[in-house]
């Protein structure tokens, strides 16, 4: 297949970088080798919007940081995904912590970042009256803030597909080269792109990739963070995001709600050999319970729902890398993007492309040219009883709940596998519409969301998978039966 430009990975990066390139006139694909939109780093991590304190000045996780939280609101409102401007608490124990939480004062009010400022004990009590009453300080940070990363990242997908972007996946790069002609040459196991550019987006396979075209060599460690994910509370013990002071692993484990209630603890940061192990272990998870307690000596893990981690892409040179591969012609890359990758994609993705098309000297598209983001409803769960009485009237399978303990319909799953780059996999249904991300984690919910997606996509049941590769759900003949296929030999 022949295309202007390639994005290898469809994370937060790769897809906010399309939807920037789907704004000019040049045709472009995105490939990955998962077989949805942000199975990576993008759909393990604390969805923490972070407000830029933690940067070293002068680096670019600085740069991208500030300039990227600045564009959230409005890009959320623009695509309708759900985003919380709650705060964030960083605590203090003793004189240490305390000299670590004024240097994150100084380091924020050099990074731009406003309103921070330090509180004694009994003020941070006060804000948050659930925390340890042992703190000694805390730095407080008003325009830190929360966001569904995966919701983000199918959002800006969308966006871009509706603009003319396409969507590859199952896409595994196996080898980059070049043509005789100068122009890339991207291998993957079914397929072969050429391109007059690339741009290596791929997270924690991102050193790898830049190793296959570039004499400078990277070196990339890959940190697991694991997480506790408790279920939604009427009351959550903290309004806002409370951190430990961070170390030289990363910004320590933090307990956060997230965007659509539930109660966050984590992450751990562990160095592994496997860029794709995403396990839990007994270690890790006791690990979180032990800080975490230490945040919230109220504790509970009473209504955990479920536990996942991601990988986190350290580069050696501890920043992000963006920009052209040096030496290699019309190659880019957004390499080492650990946190905040997803506070600063808006960012880095709004450069990146700026490079590249004075670069290649690309052409905007006229504004009239654009087409707007897709609307999104509101989901059935948060509607008030006449707003949903209006949305059944209107199409009767709003009148259907499919999932019962987020109080999913029908038609919202039938829309998720209908939007531009729709969810093809029961983990994709549910990211899209939260059906199976209740207490019961889809134990309801799963044969009848399985049996929308075999019937929109037109597969057989036996096909459809959890998330994609081998991980089928059903057995062939059980497939059969469900369908009355008749009798078998
Ligand atoms: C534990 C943890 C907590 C974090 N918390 C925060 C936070 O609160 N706030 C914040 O701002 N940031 C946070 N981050 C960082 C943030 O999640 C990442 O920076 C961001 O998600 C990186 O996005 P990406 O698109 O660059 O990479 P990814 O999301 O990893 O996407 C890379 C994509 O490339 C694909 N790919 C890889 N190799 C290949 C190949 N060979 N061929 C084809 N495709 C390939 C992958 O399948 C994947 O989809 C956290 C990260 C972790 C792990």
């Amino acid at each position: 297949m022949t295309t202007d430009i390639l994005i290898i990975g469809a994370g937060i990066t790769g897809t906010a970088l399309a939807r920037e390139i789907s704004r000019y006139d040049v045709s472009c694909v995105v490939i990955d080798r998962a077989c949805d939109v942000a199975e990576g780093a993008t759909k393990a991590n604390s969805g923490i919007v972070h407000a830029g304190y933690d940067a070293v000045p002068g680096t670019l996780k600085a740069k991208y940081n500030v300039a990227g939280a600045a564009a959230y609101p409005g890009l959320c409102r623009e695509l309708g995904v759900p985003y919380k401007r709650c705060g964030a608490l960083v605590i203090g124990f003793d004189e240490a912590d305390e000299k670590t939480l004024r240097n994150l004062l100084d380091r924020g009010i050099q990074n731009g970042v406003e309103g921070l400022r330090i509180l004694d004990r009994n003020a941070a009590l006060e804000m948050e009256p659930n925390l340890n009453p042992d703190i000694r300080s805390a730095l407080y940070v008003p325009t830190s803030a929360i966001v569904s990363p995966y919701e983000m990242a199918f959002a800006l997908a969308d966006d871009a597909a509706l603009n003319g972007v396409d969507f590859r996946f199952s896409q595994p790069v196996r080898s980059i080269g070049r043509t005789e002609d100068g122009r890339w040459h991207v291998r993957t196991d079914t397929d072969t792109y050429e391109c007059m550019a690339v741009v290596n987006c791929a997270g924690a396979s991102g050193a790898e990739l830049h190793n296959m075209i570039s004499d400078i060599q990277l070196k990339m460690i890959h940190r697991r963070g694991q997480y506790y994910l408790l279920d939604r509370a009427e009351q959550q013990p903290f309004a806002m995001t409370v951190f430990q002071c961070p170390s030289r692993m990363g910004k320590g484990v933090l307990v956060s709600p997230t965007v659509h209630g539930n109660l966050l603890l984590g992450p751990t940061a562990e160095d592994i050999d496997d860029p794709l192990d995403t396990a839990t272990t007994a270690g890790g998870l006791a690990e979180i319970l032990q800080k975490a307690g230490k945040t919230w000596p109220g504790i509970s893990t009473r209504t955990n729902i479920t536990n996942f981690s991601g990988i986190r892409a350290h580069l050696t040179t501890d920043d992000f890398m963006v920009g052209p591969v040096s030496g290699c012609k019309n190659a880019y890359e957004a390499v080492g993007i650990e946190s905040p990758g997803l506070s600063s994609a808006p960012a880095i993705a709004a450069d990146l492309c700026r490079m590249i098309a004075e670069d290649l000297k690309w052409n905007r598209k006229a504004d009239i040219g654009i087409r707007p983001a897709l609307k999104r409803e509101k989901a059935f769960a948060s509607m008030t009883a006449e707003e949903r009485a209006e949305m059944v009237r209107k199409d009767p399978l709003y009148g259907n709940i499919v999932c019962r303990c987020e109080t999913v319909t029908e038609a919202e799953i039938r829309q998720a596998v209908r939007r531009p780059v729709g969810a093809r996999t029961i983990d994709g249904v549910k990211r899209r519409t939260r059906a199976g991300m209740g207490r019961c984690q889809g134990g309801f919910c799963l044969p009848r969301v399985a049996a929308i997606i075999a019937e929109e996509t037109g597969c057989s049941l036996a096909e459809v998978t959890k998330d994609g590769g081998c991980s089928r759900i059903l057995a062939d003949p059980l497939d059969s039966f469900l369908k009355g296929g008749g009798d078998r030999e």
